[in-house]
């Protein structure tokens, strides 16, 4: 769905990621081909233009985060931005108004209207178990009553019967007052497709709007129009005051300037995706989801949020330094190793987020993805004196039974333990040349 911008900004960012300091100069052609990409996908100027200021700005202005590389930082604020540019937060409907909650579903022909009344009718009928009730004010397209009451009869929410000869404003008055006498959630109201250039049919929607005064009144609109649609969607704001977007046949289309142009110009929230003809192909919006998916690095980055919350650099930096001088890497050292990783999430957790720490012999991956393991060695350690754990090759028969009773496990744990150690020890050694918090910056781009 979003794969050109996707594919085209990975491409950007590539070269980046290898810098070791972000500065005016190395981030100018990253920022030139990220305006190219979003350009290509179709995004409106005004919005790029302020989108590359503020990345820009953010960048420069970026007070040094130890644990992540200038390449991780610049594609954090690229997201953050990203974010901030489809408004923020996940914005659903306002289903909280006494009921019946009126939703007025308004847009141009064909973009997908009537469509996306049974679709949300569906989601909220089974997500939400609201009751609810549709009705088509469309008298124009002869059709158009007709397949509102074909899309509703397979799923379980109510049509309530309209006809070509009646006037709009008189089919959602008797919609209206149906849905309150028969304590309907909410009533979905279909409109005919008009053009904001219309006069006659925008004041058309405008009485009704009035009328029935609703909740919600949601602009449904094509994503495969680009950056049209938000010049569309702007027009028809200045007229009738909506308060949310659908954006629709998002499956259609490879660039998403829409759904990057839409919230920004019209400062409406985008409240749902269409993402296909079925009837259940209706997604909430989440610009955050959004910006992971156009980024192709949800999993990295949620990730790279972890390691910054959790790992204590200062530790880090200093186990590097004392390998750097030539000193083993002993348990108290493996202790902590295990401490940081349990908290980013356990091995497992990581492995998963991780393609490269597949790259690590099969014993061991074996061993290091049973979480478990980490508590019990964990457990053994503690119970050693900080001679033991600097030496290990002193611990023999005494030493074990002793370890093993202090940690309530069995001398052939202590005996595995060490010798997984030993292993871990040899693979640690040469992560270690970097420390394990640079290995998995070389891992994550
Ligand atoms: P309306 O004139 O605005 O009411 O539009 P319709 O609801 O009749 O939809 C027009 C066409 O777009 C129909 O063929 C729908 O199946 C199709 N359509 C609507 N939403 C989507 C969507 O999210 N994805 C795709 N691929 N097609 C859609």
């Amino acid at each position: 769905m979003f794969e050109y911008l996707s594919e085209k900004l990975s491409f950007s960012l590539r070269n980046i990621s290898d810098q070791g300091r972000i500065t005016e100069v190395n981030i100018k052609d990253t920022l030139r081909e990220v305006r190219m990409a979003l350009l290509e996908a179709d995004v409106a100027l005004p919005v790029i233009q302020e989108f590359i200021s503020r990345v820009k700005e953010s960048a420069l202005s970026q007070k040094v985060n130890k644990s992540l590389t200038p390449g991780q930082e610049f594609i954090k604020i690229i997201r953050w931005e990203l974010i901030n540019t489809m408004g923020g937060q996940n914005d659903t409907l306002n289903l909280a108004a006494p009921p019946p909650v009126v939703v007025l579903i308004v847009g141009q022909q064909g973009v997908g209207k009537t469509t996306s009344v049974v679709k949300l009718g569906k989601y909220l009928g089974e997500r939400q178990r609201k009751k609810i009730l549709v009705v088509s004010t469309d008298v124009y397209r002869p059709s158009a009553i007709n397949q509102l009451e074909t899309l509703t009869k397979n799923i379980n929410i109510d049509f309530f019967p309209s006809e070509i000869v009646q006037k709009p404003l008189n089919i959602v008055h008797l919609a209206l007052t149906y849905a309150k006498q028969h304590f309907y959630d909410v009533l979905l109201v279909d409109t005919a497709g008009r053009l904001h250039t219309n006069n006659f049919m925008m004041n058309e929607i405008i009485n009704i709007h009035i009328a029935i005064k609703p909740v919600e009144t949601i602009f449904v609109v094509d994503a495969m129009t680009g950056q049209d649609a938000a010049k569309v969607a702007k027009s028809f704001n200045s007229m009738l005051p909506l308060t949310g977007i659908i954006l629709t046949k998002v499956d259609g289309t490879s660039r998403c300037g829409a759904a990057l142009s839409i919230s920004y110009i019209t400062g409406k929230p985008i409240k749902f995706l269409g993402v296909g003809e079925k009837i259940d192909a209706l997604e909430p919006f989440y610009p955050d989801r959004l910006a992971n998916r156009i980024l192709g690095m949800g999993d990295t980055l949620s990730l790279i949020e972890q390691i910054e919350r959790n790992v204590d650099y200062t530790q880090a930096q200093k186990l590097t330094k004392k390998i750097k001088q030539g000193n083993s890497f002993d348990l108290t050292d493996f202790l902590h190793q295990m401490k940081q990783i349990r908290k980013i999430g356990g091995i497992t957790g990581m492995m998963n987020q991780l393609p490269g720490i597949n790259k690590l012999p099969d014993s061991v991956k074996l061993q290091m993805q049973n979480d478990k393991l980490l508590v019990h060695m964990e457990a053994i350690i503690y119970s050693m004196t900080a001679q033991e754990r600097v030496n290990p090759e002193i611990i023999k028969g005494s030493r074990k039974r002793r370890i093993a009773a202090g940690s309530g496990m069995q001398v052939q744990d202590v005996n595995r333990m060490l010798k997984q150690f030993t292993e871990m020890q040899r693979i640690m050694n040469k992560i270690q040349k970097d420390g394990i918090m640079r290995s998995l910056k070389k891992i994550i781009p």
